[in-house]
């Protein structure tokens, strides 16, 4: 049976790390400080953005809500980001994604000052995790190699496997693996025989959205598998990709819920600590 690698407690760990930074940063008169704006009323929106506010007040980071109506234009949108850009005491600024139709997702992740982009997703900091000289982690899978990381499994000559290249997860997942000297392929939907692929990994994490996605037959016995999926099954219930007889063939396995999710909210906190360290050093 795998060892579940429990996100929640690592979670709460770094989270307790944070607290003892944020209380020195307002002690040298910095109290770290993330905007989120969120457009509209999607109810996982609202969900998102209440957990990241309580993550940040737990760990006393200030944080400010902008809530927009539905029919915010894109110029009143783009404005209300620039003044943030401009505000001293915002460190880091975040825009819930996705937005309502037909404001452009795209137009606003560039609109975010680089020095502010706590979710890395600006083009500018893409590229810093290309080169891998970055400051902002990719929330996601920078949650990922710290759970690696602090369950002491090294990726170093590992086959990985990422299943999914969306640029908020796939991609910079397999870019922090191979800056960890693993040898990585990533899978998406036109992948033959992905199964075969599958079960080469020593590190398999998926990030596809489909409930039940990962079989055991595409697992390596005793394989590390990272789930990264949120979906809902048919009961309604909050599950990942990967299929409960998984736990049967796989070495470590993270949960959903109580895996990744946890991990990307404390990166997301992670940086914008470090975006107020960096206005303290600018003092
Ligand atoms: P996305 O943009 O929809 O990307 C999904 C990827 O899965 C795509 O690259 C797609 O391939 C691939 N895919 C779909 N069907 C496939 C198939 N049959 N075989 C192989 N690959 C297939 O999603 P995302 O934003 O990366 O998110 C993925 C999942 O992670 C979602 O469930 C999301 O909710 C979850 N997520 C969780 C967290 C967290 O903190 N836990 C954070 C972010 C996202 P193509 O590119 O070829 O279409």
């Amino acid at each position: 049976m795998a060892i579940c690698i429990d996100g929640k407690r690592i979670a709460g760990e770094v989270r307790a790390e944070l607290a003892t930074e944020v209380r020195k940063l307002c002690e040298a008169g910095v109290q770290p400080c993330l905007a989120v704006i969120i457009v509209g009323d999607n109810p996982a929106s609202r969900i998102y953005v209440n957990n990241k506010k309580k993550a940040c007040a737990e760990v006393g980071i200030r944080s400010e809500e902008i809530a927009l109506p539905a029919d915010t234009t894109q110029e009143e949108l783009l404005a209300c980001i620039k003044a943030l850009n401009e505000k001293e005491d915002v460190d880091g600024i975040l825009c819930q994604l996705p937005l309502p139709s037909p404001l452009d997702d795209k137009a606003v992740i560039a609109a975010i000052a680089p020095s502010k982009d706590v979710d890395a997703f600006h083009a500018e900091n893409v590229g810093h995790i290309m080169i891998g000289d970055y400051a902002f982690l990719p929330c996601t899978p920078a949650g990922v190699m710290e759970l690696l990381h602090r369950t002491n499994i090294s990726v170093a000559g590992k086959e990985c496997v990422v299943i999914g290249r969306s640029n908020i997860v796939g991609k910079p997942m397999a870019m922090l693996l191979l800056h960890e000297n693993a040898t990585v392929t990533i899978c998406h939907s036109r992948t033959a025989d992905l199964e075969s692929v599958c079960r080469r990994a020593d590190i398999l994490v998926s990030a596809v959205g489909r409930a039940d996605f990962v079989t055991a037959q595409m697992v390596k016995p005793g394989a590390v598998v990272i789930d990264v999926g949120m979906n809902r099954n048919k009961d309604g219930k909050l599950c990942g990709d990967v299929a409960p007889e998984v736990a049967e063939v796989a070495g470590y396995l993270t949960p959903v819920p109580g895996g990744v999710g946890p991990m990307t909210i404390a990166m997301l906190l992670k940086n914008t600590v470090t975006a107020a360290k960096r206005r303290l050093e600018n003092f």
